[in-house]
């Protein structure tokens, strides 16, 4: 309940109760009163007066809609984002082009065709090679986890159409995400390892709806390539249910995906140059591809909204950074990070001149406490996360999925963490679309990363403890 409160608290103060404080006494209410500067203040202001972040939004997943990475979608994207920036009036606006192996869904069908014949919804992980033509029927090997299937032994199932289960739960922070994944991921090279012809999984997700998420697959280089899909939730239930009744099951499943060779893809970057050290960046970003099943509202358009609406919001209250705040549009992040390593690639002359860089990707809900990935410099996130009415977490973190290559470089990094809670019934399904996301959220996330990009490129540390290089000079 503590928590509760904390949270709400917290999610009012950024948008702005203070007067609902009158109650309490006065010197309680000073000694808690977080010092906000009057530039904070107008940010805070102008972001909460404001739609900044949901019209951008708003603007994407109408306008562009659903935009795989690498396919001519992510490229109308791509001019979308060059355009939004200039609008916004971001300087140095440009494309960081770089290329990916492509890949785009085909058919997908399953259904079980013995004992009990009927239709399974199932949808291709990104990623896998397609069926035969004319499909493949196989009967069904069950492992209730992919744990069971790792400890199962070498061979065995040969032919065999392999079926993983295992549920995920559900958690504010996603925690369950990482052990679900891991049947998405290597569910086909284990399968495979053991002689199997095809894989099907339960959905990586929370919810209970029958729309299967989609998600990127690996193949090891040394085992044979077998095609991958996931089931929604309540079919994998039928099927377990069916399985149960203890005779062989059949099923038949088709994918016609297509691997479309070197596809182009790229980072928009565009930046507010800063007054005094226009050389030193805080980094904030989003990813602007997305899965091609719905239209990319909360994974990630809502990331791009809350990062470049937070710099509209700076440049519309008319504050002029010290440092450069950098907008950086990802691409190619749901199929490996390509994006946020191809940053790294290209910028790895002025990595360390990156002060403090984030990324917003885990939907649209407000943020509930302030992480840290810094060095140094721990005060200027403390001050940050009560200007904004958030508590610090005791979890580190590398900064977003995308910030992760340069955060291995040493880039310190932070993260306002959101309440995914509810994140992964929606996340890579059709059901990723606009309506899910409310615009009050999205202006308390912007008023976050306006903040926090303002007060980094104010700050006097560039959140890197330095006392090796100073101690051996
Ligand atoms: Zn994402």
């Amino acid at each position: 309940m503590k928590h509760f409160l904390l949270a709400t608290c917290a999610t009012i103060l950024l948008v702005g109760c203070a007067n609902e404080a009158s109650d309490t006494p006065k010197e309680a209410t000073k000694a808690e009163q977080p010092a906000v500067t009057p530039e904070v203040q107008k940010l805070i202001e102008t972001a909460k007066n404001g739609s900044h972040a949901y019209d951008i939004v708003e603007s994407l997943t109408t306008e562009i809609g659903p935009r795989l990475a690498g396919t001519d979608a992510e490229a109308r994207a791509r001019d979308w984002a060059v355009a939004k920036f200039k609008e916004i009036g971001l300087e140095n606006v440009r494309v960081q082009p770089f290329t990916i192996p492509g890949w785009e869904r085909g058919e997908e069908t399953a259904s079980i065709v013995a004992p009990y014949a009927q239709q399974l919804y199932i949808t291709s992980l990104g990623g896998s090679v397609a069926t035969p033509s004319g499909g493949i029927t196989a009967p069904i090997a069950f492992f209730p986890t992919f744990e069971d299937l790792e400890a199962a032994p070498a061979g065995g199932l040969d032919g065999k159409i392999v079926f993983i289960s295992g549920r995920m739960e559900k958690a504010p922070d996603g925690a369950g995400y990482g052990p679900a994944n891991r049947k998405r991921r290597s569910g086909a090279t284990e399968a495979a390892k053991r002689g199997a012809v095809a894989v099907v999984i339960r959905s990586v997700g929370t919810d209970s709806h029958r729309f299967p998420h989609t998600g990127q697959m690996r193949y090891a280089e040394d085992t044979p390539k077998i095609p991958i899909a996931a089931l929604s939730a309540p079919d994998a239930d039928q099927l377990e249910r069916v399985l149960s009744r203890g005779e062989k099951v059949t099923i038949k499943m088709t994918l016609t995906p297509r691997v479309t060779g070197d596809r182009p893809s790229g980072n928009i970057i565009g930046e507010i140059i800063g007054s005094e050290s226009p050389e030193e960046i805080v980094l904030i970003s989003g990813h602007l591809d997305s899965w091609d099943l719905g239209t990319g509202a909360i994974d990630d358009g809502a990331g791009i909204g809350i990062s470049a609406g937070a710099s509209q919001v700076i440049l519309e209250a008319g504050l002029k950074p010290k440092r450069t705040i950098r907008v950086v549009a990802f691409g190619a992040e749901e199929v490996g990070l390509l994006g946020g390593f191809a940053y790294v690639d290209a910028n790895r002359a002025e990595l360390d001149n990156h002060v403090l860089a984030t990324e917003s990707d885990f939907g649209a809900t407000a943020p509930y406490e302030v992480q840290s990935g810094v060095s140094a410099g721990e005060d200027v996130l403390k001050q940050i996360a009560d200007a904004t009415g958030l508590p610090m977490s005791d979890v580190r973190t590398n900064g977003g999925p995308d910030i992760g290559p340069m955060s291995r470089e040493g880039v310190p990094t932070m993260r306002f963490q959101q309440d995914g809670t509810d994140y992964f019934d929606l996340h890579h399904t059709p059901d990723d679309t606009l309506d899910k996301i409310k615009p009050e959220d999205m202006a308390t996330n912007a008023a976050a990363f306006a903040v926090m990009a303002w007060m980094a490129s104010e700050a006097d540390t560039n959140f890197r403890d330095t006392s090796d290089s100073a101690s051996t000079e």
